[in-house]
């Protein structure tokens, strides 16, 4: 694939520390033209090293041996400047403000193509492709629970998708220790539980560890075990 160069002028060195993180993004503006706008704006102070539209069109706006500006205050196993250590894929979507909706297959394919590219070029584990949900629990929610992260996962290899059974659940220490152990910033419990299951159970998203998120979790800490 060869990504359509429009360079942003939003972006610095990396400082030390290899590249092994991959942060995806929607957009959650009206339409693509304004997010590329807001992307490429020296004021605005954010970028991402690719934008993907909904028709499945990708553009590299930040080399990848740069710094871009996209996941902002943020945390994952320990690591908080995350921008240092990622490269950053924002997908065209109104977002949950604007009009949230399913990602299009061609942009889904597109993204594909371009993470597998991206994997060959950089040692980036699988429990390393996250959402800026992900990173930041108490600040965002994308890429959203229609992000087919079970898709990814056990159709092109990209990243993770544990299933288990339903678990008992046990005190909420435990479940918060799990969570860390994943990569989560627990500050705050009831953001870190509804990240999971943003990204792991995304069909019901509601902050309340139930058996079936236990499951889901006990089931990934197993894969990094
Ligand atoms: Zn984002």
């Amino acid at each position: 694939m060869i990504p359509f160069h429009h360079p942003s002028p939003n972006f610095g060195p990396r400082s030390a520390g290899p590249v092994d993180m991959l942060v995806i993004h929607y957009t959650g503006m009206p339409d693509a033209a304004a997010a590329l706008a807001r992307l490429c704006d020296p004021a605005a102070e954010v970028s991402a090293h690719y934008l993907i539209e909904e028709d499945g069109r990708v553009l590299a706006l930040v080399d990848e041996a740069a710094r871009a500006w996209h996941a902002g205050a943020s945390f994952w196993r320990g690591e908080t400047d995350v921008n240092a250590r990622s490269i950053g894929i924002e997908l065209v979507n109104p977002g949950h403000e604007f009009g949230y909706r399913a990602f299009p297959e061609a942009q889904i394919a597109a993204l594909v193509e371009l993470v597998h590219d991206i994997l060959g070029r950089h040692a980036i584990p699988a429990r390393n492709v996250v959402g800026h949900s992900d990173v930041a629990p108490t600040r965002k929610q994308d890429p959203g629970e229609m992000f087919p992260w079970k898709e990814l996962a056990e159709t092109h290899g990209i990243g993770l998708w544990p299933c288990g059974e339903p678990s008992g659940l046990p005190p909420e220490h435990v479940i918060l220790a799990g969570l860390a152990h994943v990569g989560y910033d627990i500050w705050d419990p009831k953001a870190a539980v509804t990240a999971f299951q943003r990204h792991f159970r995304p069909w019901k998203v509601d902050g309340h560890p139930d058996a079936e998120t236990m499951g889901r979790l006990k089931a990934l800490l197993r894969v990094l075990r």
